[in-house]
C-alpha cells in the first residue's frame, strides 16, 4: 500500500486515555484524527471532530468513515456485527479478525490452543447454566476463575470458583452471556510484550515488561522485567506467531504468567498467555517515555503503512498508574525529578478508575535483566 501522507484523516472507534494518546501522536506525525465514542466528553475528544453516537449506530459509523482516510480502534469491547460492512469498506486496522478473536475469551483460548501455545488449562461453560460445570474433567483444578467471555476488562466480570459447587453461584452473580472456567495459576510473575507488526510484515517487539495488578487491575510496569534471556525471547517469538497467523497490522500486546516448572529445556519456567490486547496497552506506556518511538507512534506507523521504528529503550523504568484520587497529589508528582506525568483529563475520579499514569526513568542497566531503581509505591509514593 501506499503510505497514507501527512494530512491524512485517521479515525480511532473508542474515546478513552489509549484513543486520546493515539490522538496525540497523530497529531505529532501530521495528521488530522477523528474520534467515534458515545460519551460526552471522553478523554480523546481532543480530536479534530468527535462523532457522538453508540456502536450500533452504523449510519453513524458509516458518516464516520466517509470522513476519514483509516480507522483504528482503542478498545476491542466493539460490538463487531455492526463494523462489518465499515470493515469491508474502509481501511481499517488492525483487522476484524484480529478483534473477533481477542475480544471473546472463548475464541482467544482456542485460537492459541490451535497455535500450539499454551494457556491456563479452561473450559467453556456454554449458555444452559444450571448445569454448568457438570462436564468438567476430574483433572481439572480448583480454586479457579470463572470469566465472562465478552466485555470484561480490568479485573471485571470474573468471579473466583473455589470448587465445583461454586460455579452455578459465580455465573449467576456474572449474569447472561458466554463464560468460561480457567484453572487459577500460581504466577512467578506476570509479563506482557508490546510489539508492531507493519503493513509490509516488518514485526518489533519493545522489551518484555513485568507487570504487578491488584484487584485485577494493572498497578505498575517494570522495564526490564526479571526474567531469563530464553524466557523473554520465547515470549516475543509467541507474540510474533500470534501477530503474524492473525495477519495483525498495529501494535498488538500479549500477557503472559511466568510459573515455577519446566515446560522447556531452557529451565527458565513455564509460560502461559493470559490474553491478547489487538491494540496498544497499558503496559506500554513506558514506551514513550524511554523509547526514541512509543508504542502509539509506532502503532500509527504500521497501521499508515510507514516503516516501524527501531523499539529502542533508552532508560530502565517504572510506570505506576494512578487510580481514582490517586490523581489529587498531582502537585507532588509533577515535582518529582526524573518522573514524566501524563493525565487523562477524566472527571470524576472514581476508585479505580485510571486517570493518568506518571513513569520514572533510570540509568540504564546492562544487560537487559535483573532490576533496577525503587518501588514507587502504591499511590505513587
Ligand atoms: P484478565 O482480565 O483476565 O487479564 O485478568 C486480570 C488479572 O487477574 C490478571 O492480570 C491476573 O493478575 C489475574 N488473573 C486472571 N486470570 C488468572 C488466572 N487464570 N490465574 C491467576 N491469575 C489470574
Amino acid at each position: 500500500m501506499t503510505p497514507l501522507a501527512p494530512g491524512a484523516k485517521i479515525g480511532i472507534l473508542g474515546g478513552g486515555q489509549l484513543g486520546r494518546m493515539i490522538a496525540l501522536a497523530a497529531a505529532r506525525l501530521g495528521f488530522g484524527v477523528h474520534v467515534f465514542a458515545p460519551e460526552e466528553a471522553p478523554p480523546a475528544a481532543i480530536a479534530a471532530k468527535h462523532y457522538r453516537a453508540s456502536y450500533q449506530d452504523e449510519a453513524a459509523l458509516k458518516r464516520f468513515a466517509e470522513g476519514v482516510d483509516l480507522i483504528t480502534y482503542e478498545m476491542e469491547h466493539l460490538p463487531t456485527d455492526s463494523l462489518r460492512d465499515l470493515a469491508e469498506s474502509a481501511l481499517f486496522r488492525p483487522s476484524l479478525r484480529s478483534l473477533e478473536t481477542a475480544r471473546h475469551r472463548l475464541r482467544e483460548k482456542e485460537f492459541l490452543s490451535a497455535l500450539g501455545i499454551p494457556t491456563a488449562p479452561f473450559f467453556a461453560l456454554g449458555a444452559g447454566r444450571l448445569d454448568a460445570g457438570r462436564d468438567i474433567p476430574r483433572s481439572f483444578r480448583f480454586p479457579a476463575i470463572v470469566k465472562n467471555c465478552l466485555g470484561g476488562y480490568d479485573g471485571r466480570g470474573q468471579r473466583v470458583a473455589r470448587d465445583r459447587g461454586e460455579i452455578v453461584g459465580a455465573l449467576s452473580d456474572l449474569g447472561e452471556g458466554e463464560a468460561l472456567i480457567e484453572e487459577r495459576v500460581s504466577f512467578r510473575r506476570e509479563i506482557s510484550v508490546l510489539a508492531a507488526r507493519g503493513a509490509d510484515g516488518d514485526f518489533r517487539a519493545y522489551d518484555v515488561v513485568e507487570n504487578c495488578h491488584r484487584d485485577g487491575i494493572l498497578r505498575e510496569s517494570r522495564v526490564p522485567a526479571r526474567i531469563g534471556l530464553a524466557v523473554a525471547a520465547r515470549a516475543k517469538r509467541w507474540t510474533r506467531r500470534i501477530a503474524e497467523t492473525l495477519d495483525h497490522i498495529g501494535v498488538l500486546g500479549v500477557e503472559f504468567f511466568l510459573c515455577d516448572g519446566d515446560s522447556d529445556s531452557d529451565g527458565e519456567g513455564a509460560l502461559f498467555v493470559n490474553e491478547i490486547a489487538p491494540r496498544v496497552h497499558n503496559s506500554g506506556h513506558w514506551t514513550m517515555d524511554a523509547c526514541a518511538v512509543g508504542q502509539f507512534e509506532q502503532h500509527l506507523r504500521a497501521i499508515a503503512g510507514w516503516p516501524l521504528a527501531e523499539p529502542v529503550r533508552f532508560a530502565d523504568v517504572r510506570m505506576v498508574n494512578l487510580l481514582g484520587d490517586d490523581v489529587e497529589s498531582w502537585r507532588d508528582f509533577a515535582a518529582r525529578r526524573g518522573v514524566c506525568l501524563h493525565l487523562y483529563g477524566k472527571e470524576p475520579a472514581r476508585a479505580g478508575r485510571k486517570m493518568g499514569h506518571m513513569t520514572a526513568l533510570y540509568p540504564l542497566s546492562s544487560g537487559g535483566s535483573g532490576g533496577s531503581g525503587g518501588s514507587l509505591g502504591g499511590r505513587g509514593g
